[in-house]
């Protein structure tokens, strides 16, 4: 069990990586206002990808990953506000799908903004 939380904690941080590295990409190349979707997407999914892994690391380690022995209950409660601040994930979130559903009623599907 605690090999498939470090294996999925590692696959779910290389992803969360690539779509920051992504949406700096596209930031660099047409500037930050063409990459509004590609940063919603970061916000919402770096910070819930931060919650899962550390949700994993303290249920690894049981009673001790609550006490402050380790800096994990610290984190758990301090970056739990990475799903308010800058936007709720749900605004996030339906400004993406908004973005997604309007280019196809246009006719411009496809997975970039
Ligand atoms: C640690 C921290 C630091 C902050 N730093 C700053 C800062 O430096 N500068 C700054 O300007 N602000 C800052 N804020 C404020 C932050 O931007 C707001 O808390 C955030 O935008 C959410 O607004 P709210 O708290 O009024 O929640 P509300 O807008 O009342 O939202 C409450 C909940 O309602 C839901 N919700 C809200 N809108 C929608 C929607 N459109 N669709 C679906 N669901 C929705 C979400 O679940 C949301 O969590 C900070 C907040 C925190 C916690």
């Amino acid at each position: 069990m605690v090999q498939q939380w470090i294996a999925e904690s590692r696959a779910e941080i290389d992803a969360a990586r690539l779509l920051v590295l992504h949406a700096a990409w596209k930031i660099e190349r047409e500037g930050a206002p063409a990459a509004r979707q590609e940063i919603s997407i970061i916000k919402f999914t770096v910070a819930r990808t931060l919650q899962r892994v550390l949700d994993r690391a303290i249920q690894a380690l049981g009673a001790l990953g609550m006490t402050d022995d380790t800096p994990l209950a610290f984190w758990w409660a301090h970056e739990r506000a990475g799903r308010i601040y800058d936007g709720a994930d749900e605004v996030h979130i339906s400004s993406v799908a908004k973005r997604i559903l309007h280019r196809w009623s246009k006719g411009r599907g496809g997975g970039e903004a």
